[in-house]
């Protein structure tokens, strides 16, 4: 939203504000924040407000821990689960170096520089994301577990839906955020659900992701529930995904369309899947970035194994929708909501970008469905799989210089590091599977 220093000041007053959270996102895609009284309000917002970046996990080196948060004041939002009197809001900051630069392993500088470049050339990114969470119960001492008494499916409702209500409140807070929410429905699985808000610029999207997730887990919690964007929390059922719908504007107009074309597309919608295709092994690991979403990279859950596009059905790793005009978009089924939505989405324009520039014409699109053809049929078609651990998708990060460039040395480099060491640390673990057909048998 557009608003001034003095609107800000003016809401402050207006609606009694006694908190102003500042935050930011760390690496790893998780929500920081600091709380400061409107007192100190007109300080941060000339100088900034200074915290430790040595004690955020993967920020500055010891040598040079102060750094400082800036508020963007387009994102003032009132929290309207906190009390109405002394209320608390929100700023969702860039973080700075003390020499004033930005500090450049801030995941949201990351995003702004390249949209940044693109807009260089006229470009605007618009995302859509559709974010799929279960709700589960929590047990008596109110800790998390992976049990729900519900057995609704697909777009079922009430009695059977018994995340009906807090799915209801959820909507309700993000609308008096500010968020255009286009539709909510329950999931395939058990106690599994999908809220949908409208597409925005890429910056916009990220904060609205973040943002989004917090809402969930909170007005969760007041229904007793407990919110999980865990990729694939029970093997069985469907994973949760975060399809990222893309598109690309110029002038204010979607430039992904073209009524001429065969499939509807423009040759810079071409280029932009022949972009993402080329690196979408290295960008797997920042849109898949744990070591249990590569357990929703399985045959039969609708969710991607493939690399390939497809026109016609729901298989594939990228989908057209069958819609025209404005709303003419591609559409990513791998990303799950682990991922740090600021990270995701640089590297997602960076890869398009990189097909526009360079004319990368992806191969022809897959309209049959993937999984119920032989290998041969595959192979004859070139199929590549995705990633299938978290290790493989490192191994390709580290390969794709473009990708590593996007992040820059310092933060690829301390991802590759971290995510080999999770993944190592994951498979020293003995798992109650390995028990279960080993320990009575061999
Ligand atoms: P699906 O058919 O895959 O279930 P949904 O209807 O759940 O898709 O979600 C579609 C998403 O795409 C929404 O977030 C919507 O705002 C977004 N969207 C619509 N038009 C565009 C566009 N031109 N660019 C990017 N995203 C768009
Ligand atoms: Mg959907
Ligand atoms: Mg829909
Ligand atoms: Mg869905
Ligand atoms: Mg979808």
């Amino acid at each position: 939203r557009n608003y001034t220093r003095e609107d800000i000041f003016e809401m402050i007053e207006e609606e009694d504000i006694g908190f102003i959270r500042l935050q930011f996102t760390d690496i790893w895609g998780m929500m920081k924040n600091v709380a400061i009284t409107p007192g100190q309000l007109q300080k941060a917002l000339e100088k900034g407000c200074m915290f430790d970046g040595a004690a955020i996990e993967g920020f500055a080196k010891i040598e040079e821990s102060d750094m400082y948060l800036f508020p963007d004041i387009r994102t003032f939002e009132i929290f309207p689960w906190r009390p109405q009197q002394g209320k608390v809001a929100r700023l969702i900051c860039d973080v700075h170096r003390p020499d004033g630069h930005h500090y450049e392993s801030d995941p949201r500088n990351i995003l702004k520089c390249a949209i940044q470049k693109a807009a260089e050339e006229g470009y605007t990114l618009n995302v859509g994301p559709e974010c799929e969470f279960f709700l589960f119960h929590t047990d008596e001492d109110g800790m998390p577990t992976t049990l729900t008494h519900e057995k609704a499916g697909y777009f079922d409702m009430g009695p059977l839906d018994l995340g009906e209500n807090a799915r209801r409140d959820i909507v309700l807070t993000l609308e008096d955020m500010g968020f255009e929410v286009e539709a909510s429905h329950h999931e395939g699985a058990p106690a599994q659900h999908e809220v949908d808000f409208k597409y925005d610029d890429a910056l916009t999207t990220a904060d609205n992701i973040m943002t989004f997730k917090l809402v969930v887990k909170m007005i969760a919690k007041r229904h007793g529930l407990h919110a999980t964007f865990m990729p694939k929390p029970k093997a069985g059922v469907n994973g949760s995904g975060m399809h990222i719908n893309m598109s690309l504007s110029k002038n204010g107009k979607n430039i992904f369309q073209d009524p001429e074309d065969k499939n509807g597309l423009s040759r810079e919608a071409y280029y932009f899947i022949g972009g993402l295709l080329k690196h979408m092994k290295a960008i797997t690991c920042l849109t898949n970035p744990t070591v249990n979403s590569y357990k929703r990279f399985v045959p039969g859950y609708e969710a991607p194994v493939y690399i390939a596009w497809s026109m016609q059905n729901r298989s594939p790793l990228i989908r057209i929708p069958a819609v025209d005009g404005e709303e003419t978009r591609i559409e990513l089924r791998s990303p799950d909501a682990t991922a740090n939505p600021y990270l995701a989405l640089a590297v997602l324009l960076e890869a398009g970008m990189d097909g526009i520039r360079n004319q990368i014409m992806p191969p022809e699109s897959v309209d049959l469905n993937i999984f119920e053809m032989s290998e041969e049929e595959r192979q004859a078609l070139g199929l590549e799989k995705l990633p299938m651990t978290l290790a493989e998708a490192v191994d390709e990060l580290e390969k794709d210089e473009l990708i590593c460039k996007v992040l820059g040395e310092d933060l690829s480099t301390k991802l590759i590091e971290s995510y080999r060491e999770k993944y190592r640390e994951y498979q020293q673990q003995i798992t109650q599977w390995e028990i279960d057909q080993y320990l009575h048998k061999m």
